[in-house]
């Protein structure tokens, strides 16, 4: 071994494995820890919720983990939360395109998740039961929280300064005027229930079927206008951090989200989610199935969410139940963007349309098209680019949104209360 070789070696050099390592080392100390708690109380036995923290967005590589929260609460049985439970990851994943970038990822979520909670619906109809579930689905990449949601489990933030904010919108035919004109447009029956003539009892309902939500996965039996679409809403956190409380209408039904956040403020995220179904038990019984999931989204420089002191609030605000968030959600955006919470996506439209954008159907890699909701690869002409009419392959057509494949063109049809006909032919004797 030569002198200038030894010397090289005795030098401090810094292999470049350590290198990376120190890269990633920071880009973990940036990262937040997630840390959760849950808690609940059976009535029907139709709640059920997910909690996955070891997801991947590149499988194998730990440096894309992200975390899912879900909160799924049955009706008419408990099968469809428990297939949305089992399928709706699965699905919202399978609408990512490959290779992408983290901040591609993050701005692609919104799209994939309107095309998840889709295809997890036509999935369940095909089963042929008649169930139905609310789904509230929550992913966590670093600070950046998006949720997705149908029904009316709410996901609530309560950031580190005080601030509590909606982060769903209640899909309920008695609160949500624009959903009740929907549902009616598209040829559903909304009112009160009737019992032996009397007078109307009750929250509005969709009849057939007499369900009080305009959205969920499942309820085939009800009508397709009560649809799978979600609102989702994408929000990045301030450094501070904050807590999530994701729960079903066992606990909004009994507290406001002003009462639950502030009834486990300063705990620790297990003992927080037990207190505030304590809290709603305490307040109106056990009346429904009862769940909750708090997540607290942690600066990994610190164990625990810190206290935060507040000004004294409001009792007025406390006292707000579920009817009045919504009129005050405006206000409490203003509030997050004041506290360095940036709202980066929200939307809430039923229209399948406008929720699937205008990229182009045609995949030229194979030269098939493949449906944007089921992944189904369907030879050109046998189904219709959703934002056109009937579809003629045609050099000088210009495409104007994804591609449906016939089933998923049904259901899109039959959400917007346009009735699928199979054209009628005459026989005709020869
Ligand atoms: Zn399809």
């Amino acid at each position: 071994m030569s002198n200038t070789e030894l010397s090289r070696m005795n030098k401090p050099l810094v292999p470049l494995a350590t290198l990376i390592g120190r890269d990633i080392g920071n880009l973990k100390i940036k990262k937040p820890f997630v840390k959760y708690g849950q808690s609940g109380l059976a009535k029907k036995g139709e709640d059920y919720f997910l909690i996955k923290t070891d997801c991947q967005r590149i499988h194998g590589d730990p440096s894309t983990q992200f975390s899912v929260f879900a909160m799924f609460d049955g009706h008419n049985g408990m099968s469809a939360a428990v297939f949305a439970k089992e399928n709706i990851l699965r699905n919202v994943m399978s609408a990512i395109p490959q290779g992408i970038s983290r901040d591609e990822w993050l701005q692609a979520l919104p799209r994939a998740l309107v095309v998840g909670f889709v295809k997890t619906d036509i999935e369940f109809q095909k089963k042929g039961e008649t169930s139905g579930t609310t789904a509230t689905f929550v992913l966590i990449d670093g600070w950046t929280v998006t949720v997705a949601s149908v029904g009316d489990s709410r996901c609530i933030l309560d950031t580190q300064e005080g601030v509590v904010s909606l982060l769903t919108v209640d899909h309920r035919l008695e609160e949500n005027v624009e959903e009740r004109e929907r549902v009616t447009a598209s040829g559903g029956e909304v009112g009160r229930l009737n019992i032996y003539g009397a007078n109307a009892v009750g929250p509005l309902r969709c009849w057939p079927g007499g369900l009080c939500l305009s959205r969920s996965i499942g309820d085939m039996d009800v009508g397709e206008y009560i649809v799978p679409i979600p609102h989702v809403k994408q929000v990045k956190l301030s450094n501070a951090g904050g807590r999530l409380i994701i729960a079903s209408d066992g606990i909004w039904d009994a507290l406001s989200s002003d009462m639950a956040a502030k009834s486990c403020r300063g705990l620790p995220a297990e003992l927080a989610a037990k207190l505030v179904v304590k809290e709603a038990l305490r307040s109106r019984g056990l009346k429904d199935d009862t769940t909750c999931l708090v997540v607290d989204i942690i600066p990994s420089d610190r164990p625990v969410l810190p206290t935060i002191t507040r000004k004294k609030d409001n009792i007025l605000t406390c006292l707000l139940f579920r009817k009045k968030s919504q009129d005050s959600s405006n206000k409490a955006s203003k509030k997050l963007s004041a506290v360095g919470v940036v709202e980066l996506f929200e939307e809430g439209s039923a229209m399948l349309t406008e929720r699937l954008g205008k990229e182009s159907p045609f995949n030229m890699n194979s030269g098939i098209f493949r449906c944007v909701v089921c992944q189904v690869d369907q030879p050109p002409g046998d189904g219709l680019a959703v934002n056109s009419g009937p579809f003629f392959p045609s050099a000088s057509k210009s495409w104007e949104g994804p591609f449906l494949c016939t089933n998923c063109q049904k259901k899109k049809d039959a959400m917007e209360g346009k009735r699928y006909r199979i054209p009628i032919v005459d026989n005709i004797i020869i």
